[in-house]
C-alpha cells in the first residue's frame, strides 16, 4: 500500500513536470515598430524572449510561394531575452518582386519540447521609388502666413505633404474623393526668405522623394514686424511671478525671465504637439471670425522688449493678437471645430485650442473661466469662457493665435472670405462655402496676390 502511494505520487509529479513544460509559453517575439515595406535594405528590429532560452531565429520573406532567407540570429544561444537588429530587402534577397509579401520571423524555444513562435508581417516589396508632382500655380509666400498646394504621388509611400526648411505639414487625400493630395501649409515668421518649399512622399523604406514648388516671395510685400517696448512694473512682475512660479525663490527679475523663455518654449511645445489632435476633414466652412468689437493691441510676430527699470531684461516674439474688448467678455470661438484643450497652459493662462481639421487650430489664451472641455464641438461665435488675465497678462484681453500643423501663423488672411476663396476653396472642395467677390472694381494689385 506504501508503495503504491509512493509510485501514485510520483507518476502525479512527473504528470505536473510533463504539464508544465508541455504547457510552458512558447518564446514571445515583438517587433520595435511594425514593417509593412521592405526597400533596399529595410531595418527591422526584433525582441525575443524566453524563461527557457531562445535556441535559435530566423526571419525569412516569402514571396510566390518561396520562402528567402534573410536572417538568423547570431551566437551565443541560447539565451533568455536578446534584441537583434537585421535589415531585409532586395540587397540581401535580389530576386524579390514588386508588390506583396510576407516577413515571417520565428523564434525556437530551448526548453524540452522545442516550441516555436512565429510572427508574420504583411509587406510591400518596392523596387522602384515613389514619384511625386506639384501643381502648376504659382505660391506667393509671405512670412508667416499660410497656403495651400496640391500634388499627387505615385508608387509606393507611407508619408508625403510638404516640407518648408525644416518644417513638415502633413499631406492630405483631396477631400470630396477627388484624386491628389493636398496640404495647408506655414511659410514661417522667422523662415529665411530663399527657402524654397518641396512636396515629398516617403517609402517608409529609406527613400524620400522631393519636388520643388512654383513660388514667388514679393520681397517689398512682406509684413513688417514692429518692435514694442514693454514696461515691467513691480506690480505686473510679482503677479507673474505669483502666479506662474509661487515655490521659486530668488531674484524676482531672472524668475520672471526663466518664466518667458523656459516656461514659454514648454507651454509652446504643448501647443504644437496638438497637432496630432486633428481631424481629416474640414469642421469649417466660413471664413474665420475675429472676436467681435475688439481692438487689437497687438499683432502677429511684434518684437517685444522687456523693459524694467529702464533696463532691457527680456525679448520675445509674440505670435498672436492680443483683441481686448470690455472685462470678462465672452470668448467666441473664431470657426466651428473641435475643442483639444481646455486647461491652465502656463503663460497663457486658462487656454483653449479649437481644431478646425487638416492640422489648422485656433488658441484663446489669458481666460478668466473656461466654459468647455476637450472633445467638445464648438460653432463660429459660439461662448467658450471668459476673457481675463490669468498667466502672463498685464490686464483683460484674449490672446488669440493660430496653429498649422503646430507652426504659429498669423490668422489675419483667414478673416479674409476673399484669401480663403483663392486660397482654400479655388483649390480643394471646401463644403458649403459660399462667398462671391464685390461687384465693385478691385484693384490689380488685390486681384493678383491679394493682401489684406
Ligand atoms: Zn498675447
Amino acid at each position: 500500500m506504501r508503495r503504491l502511494i509512493v509510485i501514485a505520487v510520483f507518476v502525479v509529479a512527473l504528470l505536473v513536470i510533463v504539464l508544465r513544460l508541455a504547457f510552458s509559453a512558447p518564446p514571445t517575439i515583438d517587433l520595435a515598430s511594425p514593417v509593412t515595406m521592405l526597400g533596399q535594405a529595410t531595418p527591422v528590429s526584433v525582441h525575443v524572449r524566453d524563461s527557457h532560452g531562445v535556441r535559435g531565429a530566423t526571419a525569412v520573406v516569402q514571396q510566390n510561394g518561396v520562402a528567402h532567407p534573410v536572417w538568423q540570429a547570431p551566437p551565443p544561444l541560447p539565451v533568455k531575452d536578446a534584441t537583434w537588429n537585421f535589415s531585409a530587402g532586395l540587397s540581401a534577397v535580389p530576386q524579390l518582386q514588386e508588390g506583396k509579401a510576407q516577413l515571417i520571423i520565428e523564434a525556437t524555444s530551448n526548453g524540452l519540447f522545442r516550441k516555436k513562435s512565429r510572427v508574420v508581417s504583411d509587406v510591400t516589396v518596392v523596387t522602384r521609388p515613389p514619384t511625386v508632382s506639384v501643381d502648376s500655380e504659382e505660391h506667393y509666400l509671405y512670412l508667416g502666413m499660410a497656403e495651400l498646394a496640391t500634388f499627387n504621388v505615385s508608387g509606393s509611400f507611407t508619408e508625403a505633404g510638404i516640407r518648408v526648411g525644416d518644417q513638415t505639414f502633413r499631406g492630405w487625400p483631396m477631400p470630396g474623393g477627388k484624386p491628389g493630395f493636398f496640404s495647408l501649409f506655414a511659410f514661417a515668421w522667422n523662415m529665411p526668405p530663399n527657402t524654397v518649399p518641396v512636396a515629398y512622399a516617403a517609402n517608409g523604406a529609406g527613400t524620400v522623394v522631393t519636388s520643388p514648388l512654383v513660388v514667388q516671395f514679393p520681397k517689398k510685400e512682406q509684413p513688417k514686424y514692429t518692435v514694442h517696448e514693454l514696461q515691467v512694473s513691480d506690480q505686473f512682475l510679482q503677479k507673474v511671478v505669483g502666479e506662474l512660479d509661487p515655490n521659486g525663490t530668488g531674484d524676482p527679475v531672472a524668475r520672471f525671465v526663466k518664466i518667458n523663455n523656459e516656461m514659454r518654449k514648454a507651454n509652446n511645445k504643448t501647443l504644437s504637439d496638438l497637432r496630432l489632435k486633428t481631424a481629416d476633414k474640414f469642421l469649417w466652412s466660413q471664413p474665420f471670425a475675429r472676436q467681435s468689437h475688439s481692438q487689437a493691441e497687438a499683432t502677429f510676430a511684434d518684437l517685444r522688449n522687456y523693459i524694467y527699470q529702464g533696463k532691457k531684461i527680456d525679448q520675445q516674439v509674440h505670435l498672436g493678437y492680443d483683441l481686448a474688448a470690455t472685462q470678462h467678455v465672452g470668448v467666441q470661438a473664431s470657426n466651428d471645430g473641435r475643442v483639444v484643450y481646455a486647461a491652465p497652459l502656463g503663460i497663457y493662462g486658462n487656454c483653449i485650442v479649437v481644431d478646425h481639421g487638416y492640422g489648422l487650430q485656433t488658441i484663446y489664451g489669458h481666460l478668466s473661466q473656461i466654459q468647455v472641455k476637450e472633445g467638445d464641438m464648438v460653432k463660429q461665435g459660439q461662448v467658450m469662457g471668459t476673457s481675463g488675465q490669468t498667466g502672463m497678462a498685464g490686464g483683460d484681453h484674449i490672446h488669440f493665435a493660430m496653429q498649422l500643423d503646430g507652426v504659429q501663423i498669423d490668422p489675419k488672411e483667414w478673416w479674409d472670405p476673399h484669401w480663403i476663396k483663392d486660397h482654400i476653396a479655388k483649390r480643394v472642395d471646401l463644403p458649403g462655402f459660399s462667398y462671391s467677390a464685390p461687384a465693385a472694381p478691385v484693384k490689380a494689385s488685390h486681384a493678383r496676390h491679394s493682401r489684406h
